[in-house]
């Protein structure tokens, strides 16, 4: 079984920079309907920054390529996301050592949900990315459990973390800019939980091709 090693995680985030520019009209729709509308756009361009500083001075293992991630989200992208995803990075950036296995998989996402309930408060059922996260955790760690590859786990947590963002549609909004809204966020779908789900499935589309 291939363990994930630095090329994957720069190819992690040459595809979510893509998948997001190509997801940003969505993005910026779903947060059109429960908050600012500037999800799609932060994500966009934070992740176009990610990339040109790869490009520019290349990290040389898994934990700096997060670690770059977690800088420049936090220093380029506005918005509840960019803190938050920020922290996230580098909470996975410490939990990373060297590559990667099926356990690390599910060592990291952990880790990057412990920076973003430290940060945020939220819990789940709460409307966040939250919700997202929690699940493709507990995916990951039973892909992990059974045996799967990193790739496996990985798919695992991506599909969990778009079935969390779907459920976070009947939800009512009780922690960010969308808890305003009251009873009328409920029947959206969150932005940031939705943005998780394209991140994750991102990182398995590169574990995927690395395998
Ligand atoms: P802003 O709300 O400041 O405009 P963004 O639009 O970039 O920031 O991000 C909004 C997303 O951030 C939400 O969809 C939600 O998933 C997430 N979010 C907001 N507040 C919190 C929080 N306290 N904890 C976890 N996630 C949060
Ligand atoms: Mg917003």
């Amino acid at each position: 079984m291939t363990n994930l090693d630095v090329e994957w995680a720069k190819d992690w985030m040459r595809r979510s920079s893509a998948l997001l520019t190509e997801r940003r009209m969505e993005l910026i729709d779903l947060d059109r309907a429960i908050g600012d509308g500037d999800h799609g756009e932060n994500m966009a361009r934070g992740f176009t920054f990610v990339v040109q500083r790869i490009d520019e001075n290349p990290p040389e293992d898994v934990p700096g390529v997060f670690k770059l991630v977690a800088q420049t989200l936090m220093s380029k992208v506005g918005g509840a996301a960019g803190p938050l995803y920020g922290t996230a990075f580098m909470r996975a950036a410490k939990a990373a050592e060297g590559d990667l296995d099926a356990a690390s998989v599910a060592d990291i996402c952990a880790a990057a949900l412990e920076g973003i309930v430290a940060r945020g408060k939220a819990t789940t059922g709460e409307k966040t990315m939250v919700d997202a996260w929690t699940p493709a955790i507990a995916a990951a760690r039973a892909a992990a459990e059974a045996g799967q590859s990193p790739a496996e786990a990985l798919r695992a947590a991506a599909d969990a973390a778009a079935k969390g963002a779907e459920e976070t549609i009947p939800m009512q909004a009780t922690k960010g800019r969308a808890s305003y809204l009251g009873e009328r966020s409920i029947g959206h779908q969150d932005p940031g939980a939705t943005s998780t789900s394209y991140l994750l499935g991102a990182a398995a589309d590169a574990a995927e091709a690395a395998s």
